[in-house]
């Protein structure tokens, strides 16, 4: 017994040193993310302090547009892939789009994010460009814009800046270009290269460059959730919005269930990705994703605590929310975007953290990168 307890005295005492160092090894990231019970608290505690300290208490909206899950791609895990006959596929109307931006505005979220599919086609890069100075015109260019509409020519990329949009997500989905290849069909449009080249083409136009990577995915390990954080460190990243892999059940991922890791556990071990990455990068906007919550009901809130800033309430008209079904369990989809406003009020003041109204809330790392700093 004394013997464990000086076993438990010594990771304690590595995992406290770990946490007070400047930079953190392969191996010091691994050990960090497999930390349970009290030295879990003690990165909890860090990460949180970190977070106060260096981007503060405040919490910033973005109100989600998921306004077509008509997609292009046919990723492995991903429940609104193309091959998938049995999605009920939507294309919201501009109109239904601006009214939602509208609500957006009216209810002060300071921007919101278009999603959808992929769709490369010019019909598209127009109807986003023309959307985006629709967006500008009706908010008094008072909205932020971000867009996650995936993998696009750097010259699309540029009109969409140009028309408005300041922030884009494109997820990386796992640093280890194996394993991308593994949760991917073997073809040109589901290339790792590719999407590292449009994350740079981004970041020189100018965007907030946001990424991310989905945790708990089958045949992912520790070390590949290590080099994850390397990789957005070293790639300079100024926002991620990463969370836990939740399987669909008309995916082909779907019959590597039996493999994966058990839910509470990759929630567990999503929450640990949030707080370490804090105390990497400390002036990044970090996301509390939306699956966080598909698994526990506070899961968002959370996510807040350990080190997340952002929000990102579905303001997707309630009727097609079912049908933008990444994963089972997909939380607030029977919801009107009224309700879901009002429930985030309540459930981010549970979690310390204090909803920003009316602001941008831009990536503190950005602003520094822009200066030269
Ligand atoms: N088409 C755009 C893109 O690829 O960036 C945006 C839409 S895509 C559906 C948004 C994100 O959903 C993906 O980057 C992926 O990480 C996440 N996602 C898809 N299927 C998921 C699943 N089964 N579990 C968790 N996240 C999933």
């Amino acid at each position: 017994m004394l013997f464990l307890l000086r076993q438990f005295e010594k990771t304690m005492d590595t995992i406290s040193k770990i946490l007070e160092q400047s930079s953190f090894s392969h191996s010091d990231l691994e050990q960090l993310l497999l930390c349970v019970g009290d030295e879990k608290s003690l990165l909890f505690k860090k990460s949180s302090d970190i977070k106060t300290l260096f981007v503060g208490n405040k919490v910033y909206f973005r109100g989600l547009i998921e306004f077509s899950n008509v997609c292009d791609k046919d990723c492995y895990y991903c429940g609104i892939r193309n091959s998938n006959l049995f999605v009920r596929r939507y294309n919201l109307t501009d109109g239904e789009i601006l009214d939602a931006a509208r609500f957006a505005d009216e209810n002060r979220f300071g921007s919101i994010v278009l999603q959808s599919g992929e769709n490369c086609s010019p019909a598209f890069a127009d109807r986003i460009t023309n959307l985006l100075k629709q967006i500008k015109q009706l908010s008094k260019g008072k909205l932020g814009i971000s867009l996650s509409v995936g993998e696009q020519s750097e010259s699309v990329y540029r009109r969409w800046f140009e028309a408005g949009a300041h922030r884009y997500l494109l997820r990386i989905e796992t640093s280890n270009q194996a394993l991308f290849h593994k949760i991917h069909p073997d073809d040109l449009h589901h290339d790792f290269n590719r999407r590292m080249d449009c994350l740079h083409a981004l970041k020189a136009i100018g965007y907030q460059t946001g990424t991310g990577v989905m945790i708990g995915l089958p045949f992912q390990t520790i070390s590949d959730l290590a080099n994850d954080l390397l990789f957005f460190q070293q790639f300079g990243i100024d926002m991620v919005g990463m969370g836990p892999y939740i399987e669909h059940s008309d995916t082909p991922l779907y019959a590597f269930r039996d493999q994966l890791l058990s839910l509470q556990e990759r929630f567990d071990l999503s929450l640990k990705m949030i707080a370490i990455l804090r105390v990497l990068m400390k002036d990044i906007n970090i996301a509390a994703a939306t699956a966080l919550q598909a698994i526990d009901p506070l899961g968002r809130e959370k996510g807040i605590k350990v080190g997340a800033n952002i929000i990102m309430p579905n303001v997707t008209p309630g009727l097609y929310r079912n049908d933008y079904s990444l994963y089972e369990n997909k939380p607030c989809v029977d919801e009107e975007p009224a309700q879901c406003k009002g429930c985030l009020d309540a459930r981010v003041a549970l979690a310390n953290g204090e909803i920003c109204y009316e602001e941008w809330g831009d990536s503190i790392h950005f602003m520094k990168r822009k200066k030269g700093e």
